[in-house]
């Protein structure tokens, strides 16, 4: 039993029977890619931390994932989908500090209030939803594991991964790499380590910060070998030189988070750990990134309280390439109103335009790397056709099929009119 519950089931409607193409999608390191997914699947995506949730980042990189697992399950694929909760981090506790909480009644709070979010938007939860507050001793017994077979090391009360095998794959100069290390929880001058990038596995025991009691004595997990663990544990690829099939996250854990992930895991299950890569691009707000430190974020609970139509804030958030960085405007919602609407009366048509034809075309935009907004134009010409109350020449071809798209559209896209 986790510690959390995940969010409650959501309906997914029996597949359709059409042409159902290979999806393909841009894979961070290799470019376009096509998915190998013939029976199962195994997917890990890059929780919260809870303190901040759930911001239209998040809820953008979160309906990526969902659409990936929404097409992977239309076409047949038995898919896994973990995700873990961050609820052990520096952030947390000093957002935490800051409002003057407890650190676990702020978790639980926030972890709630996106789980909330996700319901409305209609994600499909994960088959399991880990907070690493409950893995403690398994991190604790694999970082053990490293130890002995020396991969990692201890330093004072700290314990390190040493990435000296690994720094002739870093894709950025090493520099740079030190730089975005330290932006991101890293500590690239302490002395005595072996590499500047070695990232920590093991805190020892800090005043005024939570430590367990473990196989390695005192302390807490660092944050790469949490993921690195769950997803291992929890997760298994059917082939064989991978632990799991597909990492996902924001395009701000390339580095480090995902490629010391990527490190541990060879050192620490003798395999590599996602055959594919996939990272959804920044949202941005009034031309600077969406972000804490410049306090501009934009919440979806905001317009969940505010009883904005979810499937209009759901397809505002999927319509544009899920890899590029983008901006995001309120004037999103007023398209996406409209075109909800416009779907929404042709679906209450009694007959309409033939749609198999008309499925298969969007399905083969949303397998080239989930063209969502192509797939909705090829549903909005559908509508319009279908509305067009002078389409008279081609009224006799009307069909009574209007139940199959909306279950195209629920199935696939997560909108249900
Ligand atoms: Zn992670």
């Amino acid at each position: 039993m986790s510690k959390f519950s995940s969010w409650p089931q959501t309906f997914i409607p029996q597949p359709i029977d059409v042409a159902k193409p290979k999806l393909r999608l841009h894979d961070t390191n290799r470019g376009l890619v096509e998915i190998s997914a013939d029976k199962k699947f195994a997917i890990y995506v890059c929780g919260i931390t809870p303190y901040d949730a759930t911001h239209l980042g998040h809820a953008a990189t979160y309906l990526t994932f969902d659409l990936i697992n929404r097409y992977l399950k239309f076409i047949g694929t038995e898919v896994r989908y973990v995700q873990n909760i961050t609820d052990i981090d520096d952030p947390l506790f000093e957002r935490a500090k800051r409002d003057l909480v407890d650190w676990q009644s702020l978790g639980t709070s926030q972890v709630q209030l996106f789980a909330d979010d996700m319901t409305y938007l209609r994600v499909i939860p994960p088959n399991n939803f880990v907070a690493v507050t409950e893995k403690i001793d398994d991190f604790a017994i694999a970082v053990k594991k490293m130890i002995e077979n020396g991969s990692a090391y201890r330093l004072e009360n700290d314990i390190y991964f040493d990435l000296t095998d690994f720094l002739s794959e870093l894709k950025l100069p090493l520099d740079q790499a030190h730089q975005i290390f330290a932006e991101r929880g890293g500590d690239p001058d302490r002395s005595g380590k072996r590499t500047k990038l070695d990232p920590i596995l093991w805190c020892g025991p800090k005043a005024g910060e939570p430590s367990w009691q473990t196989v390695l004595g005192a302390g807490r997990p660092g944050w790469h070998i949490e993921c690195v663990v769950i997803a291992s544990d929890y997760l298994n690829s059917e082939k064989m030189e991978f632990s799991i099939d597909l990492q996902g996250g924001g395009s701000d854990l390339i580095f480090p988070h995902h490629f010391m992930c990527s490190a541990i895991n060879q050192k620490l299950n003798q395999k590599k750990f996602a055959q594919y890569f996939i990272h959804t691009g920044m949202l941005g707000l009034d031309g600077e990134k969406m972000s804490k430190s410049k306090g501009n974020l934009v919440f979806v609970s905001n317009y969940r309280k505010n009883g904005l139509d979810p499937m209009v804030l759901r397809l505002a958030l999927i319509k544009d390439p899920f890899q590029s960085d983008r901006m995001w405007e309120e004037k999103k919602i007023a398209q996406a109103a409209i075109e909800i609407e416009l779907i929404r009366s042709a679906l209450a048509l009694q007959a309409c335009q033939p749609v198999r034809a008309v499925i298969e075309k969007a399905l083969h935009q949303i397998a080239n790397n989930l063209d969502v907004k192509s797939a909705i134009q090829t549903i909005l010409d559908w509508s319009k056709l279908s509305l067009d109350v002078k389409n008279n020449e081609n009224k006799e071809k009307f069909v009574n099929e209007t139940g199959l798209m909306a279950r195209f559209l629920d199935s696939v896209l997560g909108i249900a009119l």
